[in-house]
Order: C-alpha cells, then structure tokens, then sequence
C-alpha cells in the first residue's frame, strides 16, 4: 500500500509534473491513492502526499465514489470569501483556519485524458483548491490565519527543518 508523505518530507515542497500518459497504471495509481485516501478518512489525496509527482487529484467528499482529477486548472475563482478550519494526511493532528473562494472553476482531465468542466461551491471547492495547492507545493498551514490545534507539534516539526 502507498505511504503517506508527512511534512517536512521534501516532495510535499515541489511543483508536481503534468500527466501525459493516460495508461494503467495511471488508472492504477488513481485507486490506490482513494484506496488510502478512505482508510486514514481523508476527503482528498494529491499525488505528491504518496511521493509521486504527478498532477493528479482523487476527491472523495460522499463515501463511495470518488473523483479523479488529472492536470487540474482553477479557471474562475468567486471573490465570496469563507472560512473554514482544514487539516491534511500530511500533517496529522495539525488544524488551522483557512479562507479561500467559495466557488470555482475546474478544468481538468479524467483518466482517459478527455477534458472536462465542473463548477464546485461548498465543500468540494474547499477540498479542492487545497488538492491544487499540493501540486504547487502549497500547504494549508502556509495560508492559514491562525494554526487552531497542534501549534506545538508544527513548530518542533518547523524547528526539525531548521537544522536540516
Ligand atoms: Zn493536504
């Protein structure tokens, strides 16, 4: 089974590559990943969080089927603003308050490369543009207002990095 990545592991930190090969194995990847994504109740996996870089998403918002999004672009971004706290798989135990647009645009591509359009509000578009800040090698703790809990455990996790 796939790892999970924990900060500060490095590849959390790089800009994932584009997909361009639209086999099996992507196909493969895709499931793992919701496969991990669901034992450690996780809402959404990015690639680079099983140390691939990949741009490749898996969203799993209702139980069951989950979404997969491959290269995604945020086209349109609603200036309605909401708050809400956001934890990761990366960084267990560690919360903090995060505002982003309330609504989205999606551009993306499915498994066998065809590109699609979605619209997302509510939580999807949250769990999202936190997906597409991983593979641009963005952590939610980099937008966050204010760390709610495991404010310690970050900073001896920061200080580990340091002395790197
Ligand atoms: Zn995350």
């Amino acid at each position: 089974m796939l790892k999970i990545a924990k900060y500060p592991e490095q590849i959390l930190r790089q800009t994932a590559k584009p997909i361009s090969d639209f086999n099996d194995d992507l196909k493969a990847l895709a499931d793992e990943m919701a496969e991990v994504m669901y034992k450690d109740d996780g809402i959404g996996l990015a690639a680079p969080q099983v140390s691939k870089s990949m741009r490749l998403i898996v969203v799993g918002t209702s139980r069951g089927k989950y979404r997969v999004y491959v290269n995604p672009e945020i086209t349109f971004f609603s200036k309605d603003k909401g708050r809400s706290e956001e934890g990761c798989l990366s960084l267990p135990q560690i919360f903090g308050w995060v505002t982003r647009a309330k609504k989205i645009h999606v551009k993306y591509q499915d498994l066998e490369g065809n590109v699609y359009k979605e619209k997302l509000k509510g939580l999807e578009s949250i769990v999202l543009q936190h997906e597409l800040d991983h593979l641009n090698g963005i952590l939610f703790i980099d937008r966050a207002e204010k760390i709610s809990k495991g404010r310690e455990l970050l900073d001896s996790l920061k200080a580990k990095l340091d002395e790197k």
